[in-house]
C-alpha cells in the first residue's frame, strides 16, 4: 500500500517553503523562493500557489503525488484557523487574507488545515526532532520571536489559534516599546533587529560595505566585542526570563530553540544557560532542558504536515506517555 502523504507549506515574510511530506517525515519534495515584496495581495497569493504547484508536479513526475490526503498551512500570524484567514506582521499585502480558501484548490476534496508558523514548529520538533514525549516550548528566535506549545502530546492553539506567542511574554516592566503595542517584551530584547539596534546604540558598526545584522554581530560578539557581547546577554536573559515563566505556567519539559539568531550558538545559549540557572527558582522549572532545533527551516513544514495528517485521521507522531 502507498503510504500516505501531505502537502505543506511554510510562509513567512522573508521565505515560502513547500514540501510533500510522508507519514513517516520524510520529504521526498520540496521547493523554497523569496517572499514577494509586493502590496498587491495576490502577488504574494500566485507565488505561493506557484510553489505549490511545481512541488505538486515535481511529486507527479516522481510517482509521489497518489495517496495526497491533505494540505497543511503554516503562517506567520497573527491569524484566525477557524475563517482561515492570516495578517503576517511581515507580509503586510495581507489583512484578513482568505489563505486557505485561495489554496484549497490545490488539493480539491481534501482537509487543508492552518496554523502558525510557530506552533508548526513547536509540532515539528516535537514529531522529528530530538525532544521526548511531553510538554514543549518551541522558539524560534530570528527578525521576531515566534513560539508554540505542545501540551501532553498535543499541539495547544488557544481559544483563537493564536497561543504560544512566548516573544511577547513581558520580561522587563520599564522596557522598549514592542511591535504589538506592548512594552519589555522578550522581543525586543532577543530578536535579530532589537539586537542589532541596541548594539548600535552601544557603540558597535560594522565597516562600510559589511551589513550590520545578527549574523555579524555574532561574529564580532564572538571576536569580544563589549557591545556585541553584550547584546547577546541581555537576548539570553530575556529568552530565559521568558523560558522560565512558560515553564512556570505550564510545567515544560523541553524547551526547542530554533531561528537565525539560535545559529549564534554559544554566545546566545552560554548567557542564556546562566539566566536560566540564576532565574529558575522550582524544581520543577529548573528540571526544563534547553536545546537547539535539530530539524533547522524543516520543522515548520513539518508540524504543518503533522496537523494535515491528523486533520486526514492519521495520528504521525507519538502522544504523551500515560503519568
Ligand atoms: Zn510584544
Amino acid at each position: 500500500m502507498t503510504p500516505a502523504r501531505v502537502l505543506a507549506v511554510d510562509v513567512g515574510g522573508t521565505k515560502l517553503a513547500a514540501a510533500v511530506v510522508s507519514a513517516d517525515g520524510t520529504i521526498p519534495a520540496r521547493a523554497e523562493v523569496g517572499t514577494p515584496t509586493s502590496a498587491d495581495p495576490s502577488v504574494v497569493a500566485g507565488a505561493v500557489r506557484q510553489l505549490l504547484d511545481d512541488v505538486l508536479a515535481t511529486a507527479t513526475s516522481r510517482g509521489l503525488a497518489e495517496c495526497l490526503v491533505g494540505l497543511g498551512i503554516g503562517s506567520a500570524g497573527p491569524l484566525d484557523p477557524v475563517a482561515g484567514t492570516v495578517s503576517p506582521v511581515n507580509i503586510p499585502a495581507w489583512r484578513g487574507f482568505p489563505l486557505v480558501d485561495v489554496l484549497r484548490p490545490v488539493l480539491p476534496g481534501r482537509p487543508a488545515v492552518l496554523a502558525g508558523d510557530g506552533n508548526c514548529m513547536a509540532l515539528g520538533e516535537y514529531w522529528r526532532g530530538k525532544a521526548g514525549p511531553g510538554t514543549l516550548l518551541g522558539m524560534v528566535v530570528s527578525t521576531g520571536v515566534g513560539g508554540g506549545l505542545v501540551l501532553d502530546g498535543r499541539v495547544y492553539l488557544g481559544g483563537t489559534g493564536n497561543a504560544g506567542h512566548v516573544g511577547h511574554v513581558v520580561v522587563d516592566l520599564d522596557g522598549d516599546k514592542c511591535a504589538c503595542g506592548s512594552r519589555g517584551c522578550v522581543e525586543t530584547m532577543a530578536s535579530g533587529p532589537s539586537m542589532v539596534r541596541w548594539a548600535a546604540a552601544h557603540g558597535w558598526s560594522t565597516m562600510d560595505g559589511v551589513p550590520a545584522d545578527a549574523r555579524t554581530l555574532a561574529l564580532d560578539a564572538r571576536r569580544g566585542h563589549p557591545a556585541a557581547r553584550e547584546a547577546f546577554q541581555r537576548a539570553g536573559k530575556a529568552l530565559a526570563a521568558g523560558i522560565v515563566s512558560a515553564a512556570a505556567l505550564v510545567d515544560l519539559d523541553e524547551v526547542v530553540i530554533g531561528g537565525g539568531v539560535a545559529g549564534a550558538g554559544e554566545v546566545l545559549f552560554e548567557p542564556l544557560r546562566m539566566a536560566l540557572a540564576e532565574f529558575a527558582g522550582f524544581d520543577f522549572v529548573r528540571r526544563v532542558r534547553v536545546s537547539r532545533s535539530v530539524l533547522g527551516g524543516d520543522a515548520g513544514l513539518l508540524g504543518a504536515a503533522a496537523l494535515a495528517l491528523d486533520s486526514a485521521g492519521i495520528t504521525a507522531y507519538r502522544s504523551a506517555a500515560p503519568r
